[in-house]
């Protein structure tokens, strides 16, 4: 059986290291390099994550088994402890915001009563009923919080009208917190329920180690765009010169009507779908503690800053400054000198694909263009091929199920 994997990101390569053994499979990557949005561009010695800074752990069953049975060992790997913070008023104080009131208290306690008596007006269970992502924030934290913190921040990364926005992506990549936690943070008692609360960083300093072992034993044509697939009668055509009797796309659903046939109404929800890119600058900084740091406040260009040397051993001063606002690398740069742990910009990178945007219509769109490429007899996986906001684990976690679809599908 010939299985034709379109990509070489996480999840082409994670599904790929699952078929191989059994299979023959080949994997097709525009770019004459693997890992997409999760590769390194080495600058010297620092990991320069062009799409964002990146590190991985899980809690879905049976990934990091994989990634350490059968990719690259646990001792190959650093254990760091997440250590962020958030820009608030003007002042550095602990994420997550809801379990830092003591420390809001400490330069601005009205405003601090104001988070505590809006978060116990909320009702546990009424976020459930929200229908955009703005109400479903003020009724999971509170209205205050929600204002002063939640929906800047997110209007930063989405650059979105947050009531346009479903808040479907929440579950699984914000801590929600519970009445006690919050409860017992105000006497200064955390609570670790953060994701990420510690994470892993390849011992060779770049995460293209665990890429390139990802990729080890593949047969992968790099520089090999893939511009047409055609199904014939039993089997699959791509770029008029290769054949496979499986495919699988791990590429960007929105791009899929401009490869695979299909008539205009089969086209329209891919066409529909909105994404987010990524400017990012890699910044020399002073050293610091943070693996990362927020910044929900509307005048800085950036959302976040990626202290990747803290993910090294030893660690080196350097971070990567991430926006998606739509703003030049020239406001970028100038909104840097703001900070005063930024010091001087080493290199800088556009990223066309980073957030897949959930507006209210994404759910509908998203399962029609499944649809249409399932009803073509192609297997979809992966962040953008399957418009989720996925994270590496989740892309090993889904390769594994599509590895044993298509286990099942060939010894029928
Ligand atoms: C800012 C940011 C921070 C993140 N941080 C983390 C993190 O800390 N931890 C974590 O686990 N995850 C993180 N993620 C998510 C992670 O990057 C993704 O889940 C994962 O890399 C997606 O892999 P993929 O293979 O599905 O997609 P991609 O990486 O997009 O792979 C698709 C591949 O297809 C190729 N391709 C596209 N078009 C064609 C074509 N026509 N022909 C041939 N090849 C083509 C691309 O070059 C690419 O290699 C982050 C993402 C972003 C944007």
């Amino acid at each position: 059986m010939r299985i034709g994997i379109l990509g070489a990101g996480i999840s082409g390569l994670a599904l790929g290291k699952m078929l191989n053994a059994s299979s023959d499979v080949e994997l097709l990557e525009r770019n004459d390099f693997s890992g997409g949005i999760a590769h390194a561009a080495m600058i010297g010695d620092i990991p320069y994550h062009q799409a964002g800074g990146h590190c991985l752990n899980s809690s879905l069953p049976g990934v990091m088994d994989f990634v350490f049975g059968s990719v690259l060992p646990k001792n190959s790997w650093h254990k760091i402890q997440r250590i962020s913070s958030i820009l608030f008023h003007g002042h550095y104080i602990p994420y997550p915001i809801e379990q830092s009131i003591p420390q809001i208290a400490d330069f601005d306690e009205k405003l601090a009563i104001n988070i505590v008596e809006d978060f116990f007006g909320t009702l546990p269970d009424r976020a459930s009923s929200a229908r955009t992502l703005d109400e479903w924030l003020k009724k999971t934290f509170g209205a205050k919080l929600a204002e002063e913190y939640f929906i800047p921040y997110n209007k930063k990364v989405w650059n979105t009208d947050l009531s346009q926005m479903s808040p479907a992506w929440t579950t699984g990549k914000l801590p929600i917190p519970d009445r006690n936690i919050f409860f017992r943070s105000l006497l200064g008692k955390k609570n670790c329920n953060v994701p990420h609360a510690a994470f892993f960083y390849p011992k060779k300093n770049s995460q293209n180690a665990f890429i390139d072992a990802l990729a080890s034993g593949l047969r992968i044509t790099y520089n090999y765009p893939v511009l047409s697939a055609e199904k014939k009668e039993n089997h699959w055509d791509i770029n008029g010169e290769k054949t496979f009797d499986v495919l699988v796309s791990t590429l960007p659903l929105d791009i899929m009507p401009a490869i695979i046939p299909m008539n205009s109404w089969e086209a329209a929800p891919f066409n529909r779908l909105k994404r987010n890119g990524i400017k990012t600058v890699l910044y020399k900084t002073q050293p610091r503690k943070d693996t990362w740091t927020y910044f929900p406040d509307q005048d800085l260009a950036f959302h976040r800053v990626v202290s990747i040397g803290n993910f090294l051993r030893p660690t080196i001063p350097y971070a990567i400054v991430e926006s998606t606002g739509g703003y030049s690398f020239e406001q970028i740069r100038g909104h840097a000198k703001k900070i005063d742990f930024l010091l001087e910009p080493v290199a800088e990178n556009y990223s066309e694909y980073a957030y897949p945007v959930f507006d209210k219509d994404v759910e509908k769109n998203k399962k029609a263009a499944l649809r249409v490429l399932s009803s073509k007899g192609v297997h979809a996986l992966g962040r953008f091929a399957e418009w989720e906001y996925y994270n590496m684990d989740v892309c090993i976690y889904r390769a594994m199920q599509v590895a044993a679809a298509i286990l099942k599908q060939c010894s029928c």
